[in-house]
């Protein structure tokens, strides 16, 4: 099916003069959008662009301390975890930025067999890991059947004490609507695309070749999902490719496009990075190289456009780059994870030969997990919201009322507490169980502290998965 049936959306010329006009905002109307912001309602592009222009060091601190505000109010203290599963780095597409591409003959290709998915799922489930977003890259081997019958595989491993995997997150080319019907019934969570750039000028000379060099395909491919009836949809921008202003705006505009449409933005945006990646000079010179000061500044404007949208962050940014950005906004992160296929089973093959990309974050789960603790976080391996019917429009119904506190919090504390009961080594146990009781005491009122406690006391009691 083409794509040429929706309605076009992105005005790039509407966008450069948005820039143009906020380029140079008073003090005065940079305070105005952040009390706009603190209402938790969104911002519009012209006041997004309006935080994307230079402003003295004093608003800048005001900016980070409302993305904080406003990411505690919406997501409390809970950090999402999650792995990474390179099912293939199989790719017909020449992207000038991606060791995968066609071109890199230097790449050793593979594709993991269904016995090679579920020996990486084992080894991701024995980390204490319960959500998976597997990786393909594009090739007639991958298909919606293929990618569909993946996911089945992944879903169907089990492994003691407690280990199985509650959502798989899928970041595969864009397919038709048909296929994306298939993964829904497959059971995907959220279907994950990077528009990579929204400049339809720099987006056709860096694709030099492969399905993936149709700009308007890829533009469309939300649409798409949601008419194969996949509401969970991520986006995101490779940044570094062209102008951060220019890309933040015009994924806020497909953000705003897809709730006009649909009733529902984006269920996350992440924000890769360039990273060097073999065989790639672009990415070892990225156009538009974005310094940690842009990087921050980006996330914490996204945070306060988007006040209800999953913000991931991966293992491709450095630890302690990704501890300041958790307080602009941030809400869920990559951990202990392996960038090629069948990288978690075989140490050895997961090298720059056969890597997507080179990683900053080689920590294993236990290190992040006591770090987030000790920096006051409250890790989570919630999966239920797309388990509980909560996707889409009806995730957005949730989330406008605050009512995600209601949820997320004490699925993080029940989900913690069952990787610290199943996983964790003495030390983070001891660590884990007593924050969760401070959290449980700081509980507004009786009832829901008496809920938790009864929580916690079925989970010694060996029940697993109690999630609200
Ligand atoms: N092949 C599918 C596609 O292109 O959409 C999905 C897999 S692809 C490996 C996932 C994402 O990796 C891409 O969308 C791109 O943003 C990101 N990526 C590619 N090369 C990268 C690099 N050198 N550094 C960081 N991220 C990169
Ligand atoms: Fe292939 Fe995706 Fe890499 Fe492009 S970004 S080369 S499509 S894996």
């Amino acid at each position: 099916m083409k794509s040429t049936h929706y309605p076009a959306f992105l005005d790039e010329a509407r966008l450069w003069s948005i820039i143009a006009q906020e380029s140079a905002p008073e003090p005065a109307r940079i305070r105005d959008v952040l009390a706009k912001a603190r209402q938790g309602g969104g911002l519009g592009l012209e006041e997004a662009a309006a935080l994307l222009a230079p402003m003295p060091e004093d608003c800048l601190e005001e900016l980070y301390a409302t993305a904080l505000t406003l990411k505690e109010q919406v997501y409390g203290k809970r950090m999402v975890l999650f792995a990474p599963l390179y099912v293939s780095n199989l790719c017909a597409n020449r992207c000038a930025y991606c060791a995968f591409s066609a071109d890199n003959t230097d790449l050793t290709r593979k594709s993991l067999t269904p016995e090679e998915i579920a020996a990486e799922v084992r080894i991701i489930e024995k980390m204490g890991h319960k959500r998976i977003m597997a990786v393909y890259g594009e090739h007639p081997d991958w298909g919606a059947e293929a990618v569909a019958e993946s996911i089945r595989t992944i879903y169907s491993v089990t492994s003691p004490p407690s280990g199985e995997i509650r959502r798989v997150n899928v970041n595969a080319a864009p397919l038709d609507s048909a296929g994306f019907a298939l993964l829904k019934q497959a059971g995907i969570g959220t279907y994950q695309c990077f528009q990579e750039t929204y400049h339809r000028g720099t987006y056709e000379t860096i694709h030099l070749g492969g399905a993936k060099k149709d700009y308007d395909w890829r533009l469309f491919a939300m649409h798409r999902a949601q008419e194969g009836g996949l509401d969970d949809v991520g986006l995101g921008v490779l940044f570094g490719l062209f102008d951060h202003r220019f890309e933040v705006l015009a994924l806020l505009r497909h953000a705003e496009t897809l709730e006009d449409l649909y009733g529902a933005g984006p269920h996350t945006v992440s924000f890769p990075r360039i990273e060097p990646a073999q065989n790639s000079l672009l990415s070892r010179n990225p156009p538009n190289a974005i310094s940690d000061p842009v990087f921050k500044r980006i996330i914490a404007v996204v945070r306060l456009a988007l006040p209800y949208t999953g913000m991931i962050i991966t293992s491709r940014e450095k630890p302690a780059l990704k501890r300041e950005l958790l307080r602009l906004g941030i809400s869920q992160l990559s951990a202990a994870s392996r960038t090629s296929p069948g990288g978690y089973a075989e140490a050895v093959a997961d090298k720059p030969e056969a890597q997507q990309f080179q990683m900053s974050d080689e920590r294993g789960l236990g290190e992040i997990i006591g770090e987030l603790q000790k920096d006051g976080y409250l890790p989570s391996f919630c999966t239920s919201c797309y388990r509980k019917g909560r996707t889409g429009e009806h995730f957005m119904g949730f989330a406008r009322n605050a009512f995600i506190h209601n949820f997320c919090e004490p699925n993080a504390l029940t989900t913690y507490y069952e990787y610290l009961s199943d996983y964790a080594d003495e030390g983070i146990f001891k660590a884990g169980a007593e924050c969760i009781r401070e959290k449980i005491d700081a509980l507004p009122d009786e009832a829901a502290r008496r809920s938790m406690l009864g929580l916690i006391k079925r989970i010694d009691e060996g029940e697993r998965d109690l999630c609200v």
